[in-house]
């Protein structure tokens, strides 16, 4: 069996940081070839993984690579973006309330309603599904009797990161791609 090989284009590298994690999940860290060989040309990072998919020029042929990892540490000490994508990786994309992950189907609650006060922070929406949703509707966590499995809160990079690495790549990938489209900064 032969597989045909991937035209460039198709061939993006994931970047690792120096200690071997994704430098990013949201988005994950991804390369075109062209940026991936220019910085091995310039020995800013090592190849871990290679493509089938091979270029060639006068001078040398070779695989690109499918994942690198940068050689300097590149420290993330900023605070995570309140965006959707984040509060579903911080809730592990379940519903906070029954722990369902139907993807399709999540959505976002703010734990006290709006309409009794509640605002659009970190501290106050969660991952919920949306027939627990509908079902909690305009009422608080004690008048539904429905509460969040765990308090939310703002999560660090590091947590983040963390919860990111439970997942398997393309299951990120993925989900990003599914999110991008609204994945903007949630109005506070
Ligand atoms: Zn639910």
């Amino acid at each position: 069996m032969s597989v045909a090989p991937r035209s460039p284009d198709a061939c993006p590298a994931l970047v690792l940081n120096a200690d071997f994690r994704p430098l990013s999940y949201f988005p994950l860290s991804l390369w075109s070839w062209q940026d991936a060989l220019k910085a091995v040309f310039l020995d800013r990072v090592d190849v871990v993984a290679q493509y089938e998919t091979r270029v060639h020029s006068q001078h040398f042929e070779m695989r690109l690579p499918s994942v690198v990892s940068l050689r300097k540490y590149v420290n993330h000490a900023r605070t995570p973006a309140f965006t959707r994508f984040n509060v579903f990786l911080r809730d592990r994309f379940a519903c906070q309330y029954c722990g369902s992950n139907a993807r399709d189907a999540l959505t976002f609650d703010h734990v006290t309603p709006r309409s009794q006060g509640g605002r659009t922070t970190w501290e106050n929406i969660v991952a919920a599904c949306s027939p627990c949703n509908i079902r909690k509707g305009g009422r608080t966590p004690a008048e539904a009797k429905m509460f969040p499995a765990r308090a939310p809160e703002r999560p660090t990079m590091f947590e983040l990161n963390e919860r990111g690495r439970a997942f398997p790549p393309h299951y990120l990938h993925e989900s990003w791609q599914d999110f991008l489209y609204w994945d903007s900064e949630l109005e506070p």
